[in-house]
């Protein structure tokens, strides 16, 4: 006998929508120059959600003179004080977190149960971890007298819309920079609430600027002279074209780019439990994780056992409405997205790897992929080498620890990895020999505010997230 689940909708009225968003300069909400607008819509359901002001050059311009304005303000005020506007804007967080992840769902399209869980408690974590620093940066072994940059310019990517956001913003203000944020143009609410929420705690005006637009937008923050540090987390290729921009100045820069993580399992991994993990490494947040355990490794002798146990455990997963407390995959962030992936996929196919995906119905509007494996995969495949971006995982088998090390650094990236056995010694041994900037062992996609997180090779430059994390926003600092 099966018991079927009945939906649990989380109800949308908690949130107000405005039908057109301004862009936030100097504390206000500002028309921009041109009168542009572009519309952000649910993925999951297609609809229109809100037009949302697009700035040009001029608009960018006027944002980063309110920051410089807002720096002087921010710059004198003393580091307690700083800290003190910081948890406040925290525990606004904490107290508008249901508005939060309900807008986050509707405008991104991942599930309440993580936006409620997970997006939106981390946030605002990073904000009090970063608000307990604004006062101590002496004594994080940063330098002596460390100094901030300035104005910061920091652009976002749509799959973590607020926690991105919070991981830029927070070290920043701890720190004593003033920001001009953009959010990805899919994905812009919860940033332009995070902008209420500034004002709802009086932060002074100019110290946080949200300006809304496309990649156009991003490269008039990256070439505008009155910035002196870009923070940015997207793809490889935009990293690479940003580090070209800012090469030859003296503007400071951190990248977070992609991934091609690799889930290593050992025939002593307990296997029910690497189930679970290999789960949350590649279906959490429909595998739009930059961090995602996208390839599996798995030793030849296992592989049958575990992959029966993972099909198993992949027909239980839920497929559809994020707002359903019940859903475990919400809808791919946008049609561009999922023709991505479905283009990678049939790669996969055509290159001779060998597909399952659980049988799961897909909604009529929306976009939507199905959580899916190939076996068969080369490392020579495109699915091997190439970042999906989506719950698409790739598996391959390896004989001896040596060769999965060989073939898990058989990359370009080097963000994540996963390492599963039942020996410490072996976890130690492994995490050594890997590239990797994050080593999950026994576990996988764990995040808190004081680890750092970032990348080797084309995965990036610089950290995020803890005493590393700080340095990235203090002049000089290492
Ligand atoms: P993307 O195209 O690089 O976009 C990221 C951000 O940059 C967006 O705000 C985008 O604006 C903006 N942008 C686009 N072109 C630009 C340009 N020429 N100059 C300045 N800014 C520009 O990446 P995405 O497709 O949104 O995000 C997916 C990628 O991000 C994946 O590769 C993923 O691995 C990576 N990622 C990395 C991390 C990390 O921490 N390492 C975290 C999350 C995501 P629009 O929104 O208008 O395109
Ligand atoms: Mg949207």
């Amino acid at each position: 006998m099966t018991f079927e689940y009945s939906s649990a909708p989380e109800s949308k009225a908690i949130v107000t929508i405005d039908p057109v968003y301004k862009l936030f300069i100097g504390g206000k909400f500002v028309a921009p120059k041109g009168g542009k607008t572009f519309t952000t819509i649910n993925p999951a359901t297609e609809e229109v959600l809100a037009k949302i002001a697009y700035a040009e050059k001029s608009d960018v311009d006027k944002a980063v003179k309110a920051a410089q304005e807002g720096l002087k303000v921010w710059s004198k005020m003393a580091p307690s004080e700083r800290g003190k506007y910081l948890y406040r804007i925290a525990r606004i967080m904490q107290e508008r977190a249901r508005e939060f992840a309900v807008l986050e769902t509707m405008d991104n399209g991942k599930p309440i149960r993580e936006t409620r869980d997970i997006d939106i408690p981390l946030s605002a974590a990073h904000f009090f971890y970063h608000a307990g620093w604004a006062d101590k940066l002496e004594h994080a072994g940063v330098g002596s007298n460390p100094k901030p940059y300035g104005v910061v310019g920091q652009i976002i990517p749509w799959n973590f819309p607020l926690l991105m956001l919070a991981w830029k913003v927070a070290p920043a203000l701890a720190t004593g920079n003033s920001v001009v944020l953009k959010p990805a143009e899919t994905t812009p609410l919860t940033a332009l609430l995070f902008a209420q929420v500034c004002q709802q705690a009086e932060l002074p005006a100019g110290v946080v600027n949200i300006v809304t637009g496309d990649g156009a937008t991003g490269a008039a923050i990256v070439n505008h002279p009155g910035i002196n540090k870009i923070a940015f987390t997207g793809s490889t290729d935009v990293g690479k074209l940003i580090a070209r921009s800012v090469a030859g100045t003296d503007k400071g820069l951190t990248l977070e780019l992609g991934g091609k993580g690799a889930n290593i399992v050992f025939e002593d991994a307990p296997l029910d439990e690497t189930v679970e993990g290999i789960v949350n490494g590649i279906f959490f947040n429909q595998g739009h994780v930059c961090c995602a355990g996208s390839r599996l490794l798995v030793q030849e002798n296992i592989q049958d056992e575990l992959l029966e146990k993972l099909k198993r455990r992949m027909s239980q997963i839920r497929l559809g409405d994020p707002l359903d407390k019940n859903t475990d995959i919400g809808a791919i962030n946008s049609r561009e997205q999922l023709e991505k992936i479905t283009e990678l996929a049939i790669s996969g196919d055509t290159e001779g790897a060998e597909r399952f995906s659980a049988a799961c119905t897909i909604p009529a509007k929306g976009f939507w992929y199905p959580p899916t494996f190939f076996t068969g995969v080369t490392q020579a495949h495109r699915i091997a080498r190439e970042e999906i971006f989506g719950p698409v995982l790739s598996v391959i088998s390896f004989r001896t620890p040596q060769e999965a090390i060989e073939k898990a650094n058989n990359t370009p990236f080097g963000l994540s990895a996963g390492v599963w056995t039942d020996k410490g010694s072996r976890i130690l041994w492994t995490a050594k020999h890997l590239r990797a900037g994050v080593i999950w062992a026994n576990t996988f996609n764990k995040f808190d505010p004081a680890s750092p997180f970032g990348g080797y090779k084309e995965s990036g430059w610089g950290r995020e997230g803890g005493r590393h994390g700080l340095a990235a926003y203090l002049k000089g600092a290492k």
